[in-house]
């Protein structure tokens, strides 16, 4: 007769809450400075077109529509 055994649930990730906060906020961080080089016309920088100009090479480096 086979043996039947239990089946062990799987262990939770190894993640700590604190790990977890630092990457959410890093990826926020990242996310607002895409946002900054490729899409703010000043709206959210407040600096007039200082930002867009600054950001200007590297948007059409990235591929960004500009003008
Ligand atoms: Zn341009």
């Amino acid at each position: 007769m086979a043996k039947i055994q239990a089946v062990r649930p799987l262990d939770p990730p190894a993640v700590s809450p604190r790990t977890l906060v630092i990457a959410a906020a890093v990826v926020a961080g990242l996310l607002l400075l895409a946002y900054l080089v490729a899409f703010d016309q000043g709206a959210v920088s407040r600096s007039g077109m200082f930002l867009h100009e600054l950001m200007h090479d590297g948007r059409h480096l990235l591929g960004v529509p500009c003008h």
